[in-house]
């Protein structure tokens, strides 16, 4: 058998692939780019993705090793996925291999096998009506004539035994299959509704052929959403799959319901509440071509889809279609880059649209739509700053406020009240000593939690019990100050004695069917107090909510992030959205200390688009995103001084490379410590980098890999890259 080496790329932080010689008994053609492969690599079983085959390879004979076995006769993979895997290690800063492993879902990862995502199936064969004995039999045989499709288990659990299968099976009626299971379908498809004239104007300027990208910038509840439905609709008609992106929260159940009853095609949706054999059902059923519509958060961008048509990013601004760690990919930013290999439309849609987006939209590389006014009956809700300037707060509401509230339930009206803050109190002290409870692995306190009681750090997630006495003076009277959500439905029940108030943060809602059973009782549950975090924020619709109340809006003003203002009033408007969705008008009251923020007034007198204006000029003159890229280069240690050492050394590395290479014009920020400098037990400092031109700064970080990786660093020196970064402090 000729010689030949097959070329691998492995989940490591290598910036290259491996040779290794075929498993035994394979020939050449049994070899295809996108194939898994598991492979020994440094004494770790590894799984990896072929890349190609060669002659010969630069390693010596002897040293080279066959890999243990061909996971794949046909590739799972696709060439454009690996076309994409090289685009983004390459703009990512990460191996190809790295690339690959984010790409796969868990179970592939792992080596498992595609048939792995296939179940026990019944389908009927037959029109015959039989003529069966046994009402059993009968029963059984109903089913399959409402349904021709059955998975063997959901039969089972109804108490139809195997034999009683088999039964129908010997007489030609169904036939056993194993197969990935078909997503849902609607049978009975809801009719579009008619679009206003901004909507349908809108809809007219969307292409469904060729690359494109168009930001919808809607006010909450202007009906985006019917938009996206009916677009996907003319997509669909054209047999073409669409792939949507929601943010984290945002795929509520009443969301995919919203894409189900309309369509009457299989929907897949993709979130966290899956076990990992079912996304890898949702990934095979969508790679297959069954599944018509993906649905999903982040990841599901990697979705293959080989009839893929467009792409919708519903709430694109939202922080988390960027990845926090590992590889930090932006899925918006990918989605867009997938749609222009494949030549196919993007819609972006956001009430407040990212600084970068709409910038990109004002010079004309998108296509600018916009829905100015509320769809349907309802109305924008009124807002207004209240000012708490030397006012007398009861349990931090202004008289004012509260007067408002009892007004609203008395009128059978549901308020929400917004504090973006959870536990009982953000610092539990000593008024004698001044002792605070300091988290012992952060620069940072420990949050008073009163459900459980205990102190938890919200950076580390360190906990430890609440001491008796000052651990300093041993005062037996410690004192929680400030509110979190447990310490706000504390005050709101004695407040309000006569209604129920819910508490909607990550403590009190632990997981989906929570949430579910939650939302179902806002739903039917007349006048209310919610109170909650930025949980309650996102996309949800509570028609019965005509008050909310902003509780402190101070917190984001004043941040240390040049985004910060962006995102609080992205914020903002968020939960304001949340007023008065249905036939009622809503309000909104923010309360605040600076009353005459200039920013502030200017989002509410005139939107979040003039304010966005405003937020742009600054960006400009301060040579900020989006009229700079950026990358930061973040290094941690628990040695103090280790991690600003790399990065000094770092530093020096680019200046003299600079100094070679004068016209490669990036600038150097730093290194400075972290805003909150140690967590965890480690030191972090970061070094930004800026660059007017991306290829001039991706040619610098792609130096700065290379001399990062040829270092030696003492193991607890950890370094990382982050591109196009969205937390820079
Ligand atoms: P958005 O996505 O912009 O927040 P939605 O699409 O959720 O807005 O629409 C808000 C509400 O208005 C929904 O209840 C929706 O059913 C309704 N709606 C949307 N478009 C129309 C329309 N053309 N006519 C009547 N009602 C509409
Ligand atoms: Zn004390
Ligand atoms: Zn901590």
């Amino acid at each position: 058998m000729p010689f030949f080496v097959v070329d691998v790329a492995l989940p490591v932080p290598l910036q290259r692939s491996f040779d290794y010689l075929p498993a035994a008994n394979d020939e050449r053609r049994h070899y295809r780019p996108g194939q898994r492969v598991r492979v020994n690599f440094a004494n770790q079983l590894l799984t990896g993705v072929v890349l190609g085959t060669r002659d010969q390879s630069d390693v010596a004979r002897d040293k080279l090793k066959p890999l243990l076995q061909r996971l794949d006769d046909e590739p799972v993979i696709d060439a454009e996925t690996l076309t994409l895997s090289e685009w983004l290690a390459h703009y990512y800063h990460h191996s190809q291999g790295e690339v690959l492993d984010l790409m796969l879902p868990a179970m592939l990862r792992r080596g498992s096998h595609l048939s792995e995502a296939e179940e026990r199936h019944w389908h009927k064969c037959s029109e015959q009506p039989p003529s069966l004995r046994g009402s059993k039999q009968q029963a059984l045989w109903q089913r399959f004539e409402q349904q021709a499709y059955w998975p063997h288990s959901e039969l089972t659990a109804a108490g139809f035994s195997l034999a009683q299968l088999q039964r129908l099976a010997e007489l030609g009626l169904i036939v056993e299959q194993q197969q990935v299971p078909l997503p849902a379908i609607n049978a009975e498809p809801q009719a579009p509704l008619t679009l206003n004239e901004q909507q349908q104007s809108a809809l007219d300027q969307l292409d469904e052929h060729g690359f494109s990208v168009a930001l919808l910038e809607g006010v909450t509840g202007s009906g985006k959403t019917e938009v996206y439905l009916q677009w996907m609709q003319r997509l669909l008609d054209e047999q073409r799959q669409v792939l949507v992106l929601v943010p984290e929260i945002g795929l509520t159940p009443q969301t995919l319901k919203r894409f189900r009853q309309r369509f009457a095609v299989p929907v897949v949706a993709l979130h966290s509440g899956l076990n990992d054999r079912e996304r890898l059902q949702g990934w095979c059923s969508a790679k297959d071509g069954s599944a018509r519509i993906v649905i999903g958060t982040r990841s599901a961008v990697f979705t293959p889809m080989p009839e893929l048509g467009a792409i919708i990013i519903d709430e694109e601004h939202d922080a988390s279609f960027k990845q926090q760690d590992g590889l930090r990919y932006s899925a918006r930013d990918f989605a867009i880059v997938r749609a222009h290999q494949r030549q196919i439309p993007v819609l972006l849609g956001s009430a407040t649209p990212s600084l970068e987006s709409l910038h990109n939209a004002l010079t004309g590389k998108y296509r600018h739509l916009k829905l100015t006014q509320r769809a349907g009956n309802a109305k924008a809700p009124g807002m207004k700053l209240h000012s708490i300037l030397h006012q007398p707060l009861t349990a931090g509401f202004a008289q004012p406020v509260l007067q408002r509230m009892q007004a609203t339930l008395q009128a059978g009206q549901q308020v929400l009240v917004f504090l973006n803050r959870r536990g009982y109190a953000p610092l539990l002290a000593c008024r004698q000593c001044g002792w605070s409870a300091d988290c012992r692995r952060c620069d940072a306190r420990m949050t008073l939690h009163a459900w459980p009681r205990h102190l938890h750090c919200h950076h580390c997630d360190h906990q430890q019990a609440v001491p008796a006495v000052c651990p300093s003076c041993q005062h037996p009277e410690l004192e929680a100050i400030g509110q979190g959500t447990e310490k706000a439905e504390q005050q709101l029940l004695t407040l309000f004695p006569d209604w129920p108030v819910r508490r909607v943060d990550r403590d009190s809602v632990r997981g989906k069917q929570a949430f579910d059973q939650l939302y179902d009782d806002i739903h039917d549950g007349g006048p209310c107090i919610l109170v909650g975090t930025q949980m309650l924020a996102k996309g949800h619709h509570f028609p019965d909510v005509t008050l909310v109340v902003v509780l402190d809006a101070d917190a984001g003003l004043f941040s240390a992030d040049f985004r910060g203002m962006e995102h609080s009033a992205q914020l903002i408007l968020q939960v304001a959205g949340r007023a008065g969705r249905a036939e009622m008008p809503g309000e909104v009251w923010i309360q605040t200390l600076y009353a005459d923020h200039p920013q502030l007034n200017l989002l509410l007198d005139n939107g979040y688009h003039a304010l966005a204006l405003s937020l742009l000029q600054e960006r400009q003159q301060r040579q900020l995103p989006p009229y700079t890229h950026l990358a930061l280069l973040r290094a941690e240690s628990e040695d103090r001084h280790q991690a600003e050492q790399l990065l000094q050394q770092c530093r020096q590395h680019i200046q003299h490379w600079q100094r070679q290479h004068p016209r490669v014009r990036v600038s150097l920020v730093g290194p400075f410590p972290a805003i909150m400098e140690r967590r965890n037990g480690r030191f972090r400092q970061q070094l930004q980098l800026h660059g007017a031109e991306r290829s001039a700064l991706h040619r610098i970080l792609h130096q700065l890999r290379h001399f990062l990786q040829q270092q030696r660093l003492p193991r607890n020196l950890r370094w990382h890259l982050d591109i196009d970064p969205i937390d820079t402090l």
